[in-house]
């Protein structure tokens, strides 16, 4: 997801905040060398909603595959729509190994280039469930944080529209609703379990919850707009019909799924 200006001026949260983690995040913070997400997400809970039921398509997929070797080849590059590795399913991540974390720093490497603040690994071809940010942009780095294997346990606190653009789909942005407050389970890129609280009733926290929110939506090969209201849709739908017909000449004969068209059923990305 691209950077904003506001977030870019907010102030680091104060370790006095540390208190109010629970003991499983504080465990995950004293291990974690990404301490900013932690301090957010401490931020996040003040004014957080009582949660519901989560909706079928943040539910991730029983049968999805499990890799015990993430296969990658440096430099990355960003996978730009309608390639349909977007739409990939994207496998289980079962081993933590330095393949894994070189494989996340190339893709925080490559989301600085692009000034993003979000990216998933099929948005660089690799379909895996993993996912890299930093709300704060390439400004503030060393404030990144890496999230394995993330699940949505719980929604709520209603949803909110604002504008959002995607690495994947250059030069276009348009509002997208998202539900403001999320409640995450996920892996650190050591293995260790953490339990995340994005939203509450912040800038900062909303924010962390969106860039979230629009990044798991890759795993489950969700794209932003695909979420958009028609009103929200029709400025950008000339972009999107060119970007598929650049992809379309660039690729003749590979099958590519067109706005406005059902979703095709996922299949299994070859390479892994
Ligand atoms: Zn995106």
């Amino acid at each position: 997801m691209w950077s904003r200006p506001f977030v870019r001026a907010r102030k680091p949260v104060g370790d006095c905040e540390q208190m109010r983690l629970s003991p499983t995040a504080r465990i995950a913070r004293s291990s974690h060398r990404h301490r900013n997400l932690h301090s957010l997400l401490v931020r996040a809970a003040v004014g957080f909603s009582k949660t519901s039921t989560v909706p079928k398509d943040l539910v991730t997929p029983k049968a999805t595959p499990k890799v015990s070797q993430v296969q990658w080849t440096a430099p990355l590059k960003i996978v730009h729509y309608p390639d349909p590795r977007l739409r990939a399913i994207n496998a289980t991540i079962s081993v933590f190994d330095e393949s894994l974390l070189a494989l996340a720093k190339d893709m925080i490497r490559v989301m600085y280039e692009d000034d993003g603040v979000g990216l998933a690994a099929p948005q660089v071809g690799v379909n895996v469930r993993l996912m890299v940010f930093n709300p704060y942009g390439r400004e503030r780095p060393g404030k990144e944080s890496i999230l394995v294997n993330p699940e949505v346990v719980a929604v709520g606190g209603g949803r909110w529209t604002d504008q959002e653009g995607c690495l994947s789909f250059p030069g276009l942005q348009s509002p997208v609703e998202r539900y403001r407050d999320v409640v995450v389970k996920a892996q650190d890129e050591k293995g260790q379990t953490v339990s995340l609280k994005l939203g509450g009733t912040d800038d900062a926290g909303m924010w962390l919850s969106r860039i979230f929110q629009h990044e798991y939506d890759h795993l489950q090969g969700i794209l932003f707009h695909d979420r958009m209201r028609p009103a929200a849709l029709a400025p950008i739908r000339p972009g999107l019909v060119e970007l598929e017909e650049r992809f379309a000449a660039a690729h003749p004969g590979v099958k590519i799924q067109r706005v406005g068209e059902p979703p095709a059923p996922a299949k299994a990305s070859k390479g892994f």
